[in-house]
């Protein structure tokens, strides 16, 4: 598969290094800047213009000028807005290798799965929102007692984003796809760790055609940007992709000031059950891909595999030989399987988890330690000997780290899937399908997967239970996050002179 992509770029020209407002690249108003660096390295790649308060006023000033009564963006057809988004999806296409190569040096993230996933995710999920442009629309109610009445399904506003560094552009998309078919305009911040192919999309947002202000991006620090956004008073709705914390303080700050709509996109703790039953190579194989994919730095990665006892000990024996054999590396070298962690901090937060677990009794069947030398490598890990209550089973590493459990019984394994704040996604490896069912209904996750993993499509809603986040992305389901519903009811005198 690895043929059917355009090679790596090395070292791609960093083109775009300024925030873009009203669609013109410009200096912070300060002047700040900050380094963006190459996880594979540790070394800075370039400086970015680093947004502060008075930005985000600019931005957001920029963006509800774009969003006034009469404005090009409020009087354009909606299929139009469609025609935009799609325009935007083929210089996607047109630049795939760039943004590919952009993408992994940024990130660190391996260059065939960002081919293969990440870009192929934000293209699809592009196009799939501009065919909604002109589709959702309100209902009306039957006539009685001598009223009419309807609803129309509005854009919200001013729409503030807030995404992680971990899939950078599917993040972008997944944030401006339903935000902008809908009618509204965006204030979008990238992580401070990856803000460089949000910028490079800035530039095809510009030479798609949208008009000036639909779309800003200002990247910037979580307490210095991030916040005068999700706290900004004409800003009229927060979509936040990121970790349970920040989320939480999201929330906090829209209900201190004006009430603004919020989504929350946060973080997992996902199982994933293997019964005896099912097919041990294909469950070995997608439980591996489903913790190490990313350097294990996915919100729905399964974390905690459960595996039923009769068929315990080989799954562990087969797991740990699947992990010592991917190798670690250079992410645009097309043999490379694992990448590094994003940075220092998260390389070292997830050795302490590590320390942590040896302590509280876990055992380490392989890995466990970082890789000397130059970035942030973390050997792939599995872990076994474990408890529910260690504080691996509870918290999210965010890393290389495979975590196997032993279990009896269905009612049994449901009970501890489920004991956990978290409820992002869910796995099921069988071939009786009444397991599947039990499972997939008793679970209590924003998605199940029977026999797969990771499958997602534009028209599935992704999101969380309980601490997992608030409301839904992707599919028909995230078009009520980006509307306001008007109901307009009309009384209707009966015509007198008949
Ligand atoms: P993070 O919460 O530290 O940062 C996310 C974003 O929030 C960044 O842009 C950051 O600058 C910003 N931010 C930080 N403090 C802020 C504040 N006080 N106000 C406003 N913005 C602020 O998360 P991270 O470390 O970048 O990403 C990892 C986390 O994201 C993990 O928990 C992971 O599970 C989660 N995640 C969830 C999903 C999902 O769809 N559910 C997807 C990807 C990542």
């Amino acid at each position: 598969t690895m043929a059917a992509f355009p090679p790596p770029i090395k070292n791609p020209e960093i083109k775009y290094t300024k925030l873009f407002i009203n669609n013109e690249f410009v200096d912070a108003k300060d002047g700040s800047t900050f380094p963006t660096e190459n996880p594979a390295t540790g070394e800075e790649i370039c400086q970015v213009s680093e947004a502060k308060a008075a930005d985000v006023d600019a931005a957001v000033a920029a963006a509800r000028k774009a969003f006034q009564p009469g404005s090009e963006w409020r009087k354009m057809e909606p299929k139009k807005r469609g025609v935009l988004l799609n325009k935007l999806a083929d210089l996607m296409e047109r630049d795939y290798q760039y943004l590919a190569s952009l993408e992994s040096l940024d990130g660190g993230k391996v260059y065939t799965q960002t081919c293969g996933l990440d870009i192929r995710i934000s293209i699809d999920g592009l196009r799939y929102f501009a065919g909604w442009a002109d589709k959702d629309h309100g209902k009306t109610m039957p006539m009685e007692n001598g009223y009419f009445a309807y609803t129309r399904h509005e854009p919200i506003g001013v729409c503030g984003a807030i995404i992680p560094w971990n899939v950078p552009l599917v993040m972008f998309c997944w944030k401006l796809g339903p935000c902008v078919s809908m009618g509204n305009v965006l204030v979008l911040k990238p992580a401070e760790l990856t803000p460089l192919t949000a910028l490079y999309m800035a530039s095809l947002i510009k030479e798609a055609g949208f008009p000036p202000g639909v779309v800003n991006v200002i990247p910037g620090f979580g307490k210095t940007a991030g916040s005068p956004l999700s706290r900004h008073m004409d800003v009229d709705k927060i979509a936040f992709t990121g970790s349970t914390l920040v989320g939480r303080q999201i929330q906090k700050d829209s209900a201190e000031t004006n009430l603004k709509r919020v989504t929350l996109e946060l973080g997992g703790k996902s199982p994933n059950i293997v019964f005896a039953d099912a097919d041990m190579d294909y469950a070995v194989k997608m439980a591996h891909d489903s913790v190490f994919m990313n350097a294990g730095q996915i919100c729905c990665a399964g974390t905690r595999t459960f595996v039923h006892e009769d068929i315990y000990d080989e799954f562990v024996k087969r797991s740990v030989e699947r992990a010592k054999q991917g190798r670690i590396g250079e992410p645009s070298d097309l043999e490379v399987e694992h990448g590094p962690q994003i940075t220092k901090l998260q390389k070292d937060k997830i050795l302490k988890y590590l320390e942590g677990g040896v302590k509280q009794g876990c055992k380490i069947e392989c890995g466990g330690g970082e890789v000397k030398g130059k970035g942030h490598f973390v050997q792939p890990t599995v872990l076994t000997n474990l408890t529910d209550d260690m504080t691996v089973s509870k918290e999210e590493i965010f890393g290389p780290v495979q975590q196997i459990y032993k279990f009896k019984d269905v009612s049994e394994v449901l009970k501890r899937a489920n004991n956990t704040k978290y409820g992002l996604a869910a796995a099921v490896f069988t071939n009786d399908i009444n397991k599947a069912m039990a499972i997939s209904n008793g679970v209590e996750a924003g998605t199940v997967w029977v026999n797969c993993y990771f499958k997602m499509e534009p028209s599935y809603p992704f999101g969380g239970y309980k601490e997992s986040g608030i409301g839904r992305e992707q599919g028909e389901y995230v078009l009520h996050e980006y509307t306001e519903v008007k109901t307009v009811v009309m009384k209707i005198d009966p015509i007198k002179n008949k």
